[in-house]
């Protein structure tokens, strides 16, 4: 029975398919579309005021509110035909039904947050569904869970829980205006990844909108899809509507410090030491740097600063002892460090003043929106103090202020999770992660590929110093230089490998066996999605 099932929806998204670029034609009167919605909403008459066209003056602002890199918020940048702000999840699924009919490609929104748009940009026709509506969360206190919808932030997600509880928390995103949405679907780290994971390590059933249309949950969908949308990335197999979470503990008061040391201050051989000592700090200590190099003094002579931004899961005289016996040499005094509320924390960790009402956490749009360029690696092997010195040169030829690295340990509870137990590969043997930055606040295409060169450079001068065959990267950290996926609709296993090896290691195999069963017509693509074996 469900061998013909699946049969039958194969055929059914080979006919769509093969009648799209017809329809899509016929696309450009945006109340064909309007209508095929109308007809496959169960609440026909609301539908019309959730779909923004060129010519609704509300357009341009939906479509730009959570777009997060400015490079991709420009004119000429490709605009949608529509987008569908759905309010329940028969819109979505006429949205599905309808982009298929008309043959155009579908691109899932929830927090815009996307390094590289995917969310909202294609080279073909396309509408974008868009989550904002889609947003509620309930907390249950007595069963340590909650559902959250995939358009709510995780900002949204922290505030709900601390209102209710101040004992429980969510491992997710240090940034409050990421979306669930994308964020779950590809792992989502946060300052307790040592303690408990990633999010997904800790989500326990979904609702997913798939390729037919069909509204499915844990039970229904599998396990194996059910796995694959744990970390698999998004937009590949289905809309998730909503997440259902294991909270976890955490204390009443927790302790913070970022100490700042710059290379007269030894930074270099503190940075040497940050690197070795990340797998034997216990699990409650949650300790980043942020590299970035300014100019010290009058004379404009460079430096670099090294931030050791730092979490901890307890009191402040827990954390000296922890620092004094691993990390003597920072020399953390009861001074630097401040007791708070794990909410707080999250406050800290965005860059908000101590004492702001919790309140910013429910703002949906970051008003530090900047160009930018990232990337990720995954370090294996301590890197010599050479190599740490010959990245400070490399700082010193770009801007000041521009470039930025991120490191943090993985450890703890990451290294204890198998590296197939869900798509996120990256687990025992990643002594840290580090996120290459760069990032402007203004100029044209010159600048912009300015810096996106220096960042390439850069990063093919690390590629000795970090995890090699594959080279790994962090699928929320959307970098399309490293593959994309042929467009134009044929579907190349070998192309797509290429990025998908990084992302998944050899979970990239199982995805693409997942795909092939829940969307075999491929109609959940863009140019880093997983493919469906060949038809
Ligand atoms: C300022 C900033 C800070 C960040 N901080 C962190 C951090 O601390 N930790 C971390 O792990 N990551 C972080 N990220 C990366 C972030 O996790 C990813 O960009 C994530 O994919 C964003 O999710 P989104 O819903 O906001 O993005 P979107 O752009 O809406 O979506 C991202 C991808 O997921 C797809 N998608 C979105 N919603 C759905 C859905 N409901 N169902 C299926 N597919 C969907 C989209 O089509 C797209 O392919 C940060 C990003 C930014 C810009």
């Amino acid at each position: 029975m469900k061998m013909q099932n699946f049969t039958m929806h194969h055929h059914l998204a080979c006919l769509l398919l093969f009648s799209g670029p017809l329809l899509a034609f016929a696309m450009n009167t945006p109340e064909n579309f309007l209508q095929c919605l109308s007809l496959h909403s169960e609440n026909a008459t609301s539908i019309s005021k959730l779909v923004y066209t060129p010519i609704n003056s509300s357009y341009s602002s939906v479509l730009d509110i959570t777009i997060q890199n400015l490079r991709f918020l420009t004119p000429s940048a490709p605009k949608p035909l529509l987008i569908v702000t759905p309010l329940h999840v028969s819109h979505i699924q006429a949205a599905i039904i309808c982009s298929r009919q008309y043959g155009v490609q579908m691109r899932i929104r929830s927090g815009g947050h996307d390094y590289e748009g995917l969310s909202y940009l294609s080279k073909v026709p396309f509408v974008i569904v868009d989550l904002v509506n889609l947003r509620s969360i309930a907390v249950d206190v007595e069963d340590e869970t909650a559902w959250v919808q995939s358009g709510a932030t995780v900002g949204e997600l922290y505030y709900r829980i601390a209102e209710k509880s101040k004992t429980l928390g969510f491992p997710a995103g240090v940034c409050p205006t990421v979306g669930v949405g994308g964020h779950f679907s590809g792992g989502g780290y946060g300052t307790m990844l040592r303690k408990y994971g990633l999010a997904i390590d800790n989500v326990i059933d979904a609702q997913l909108v798939d390729a037919q249309g069909r509204l499915l949950d844990r039970e229904s969908m599998g396990e194996d899809l059910f796995w694959a949308i744990r970390g698999g990335g998004g937009g590949s197999f289905g809309v998730v509507v909503s997440w259902k979470v294991k909270l976890v503990p955490v204390p009443s008061t927790v302790t913070v410090f970022t100490l700042r040391r710059t290379l007269e201050q030894h930074a270099t051989k503190l940075v040497h030491q940050w690197q070795l000592i990340g797998n034997e700090l216990p699990n409650d200590l949650f300790m980043r740097v942020i590299l970035q190099s300014y100019n010290s003094g009058p004379n404009g002579t460079r430096t670099m600063q090294a931030s050791f931004n730092t979490l901890y899961l307890g009191g402040v005289n827990a954390l000296l002892e922890v620092t004094r016996s691993s990390f003597p040499d920072l020399n953390v005094t009861r001074q630097d460090c401040t007791e708070m509320s794990w909410i707080e924390s999250i406050l800290y960790f965005a860059g908000f003043p101590i004492g702001e009402p919790l309140e910013v956490l429910l703002n949906r749009s970051s008003n530090t929106k900047l160009f930018f360029k990232h990337k990720s690696d995954y370090v294996k092997e301590p890197i010599p103090m050479s190599g740490l010195e010959g990245m400070w040169e490399r700082f010193f030829e770009e801007d000041e202020g521009v470039a930025q690295m991120i490191w943090n340990h993985y450890g703890g509870k990451m290294a204890e999770i198998s590296e197939s137990a869900l798509p996120f590969p990256h687990r025992a043997g990643v002594l840290y992660k580090i996120q290459h930055i760069t990032a402007w606040t203004d100029g044209g295409n010159e600048v912009a590929s300015k810096h996106v060169s220096w960042i390439r450079s850069f990063y093919s001068y690390m590629a000795r110093y970090v995890s090699k065959s594959p080279r790994e990267a962090y699928i929320n950290y959307r970098d399309i230089d490293i593959g994309t996926n042929n467009m134009k609709g044929d579907t190349d296993y070998k192309r797509a490998s290429a990025w998908g090896k990084k992302y998944f290691k050899n979970n990239f195999d199982r995805l693409v066996r997942v795909k092939t069963a829940v969307d075999p017509g491929n109609f959940f693509q863009h140019e880093q999605s997983i493919p469906p074996f060949s038809f």
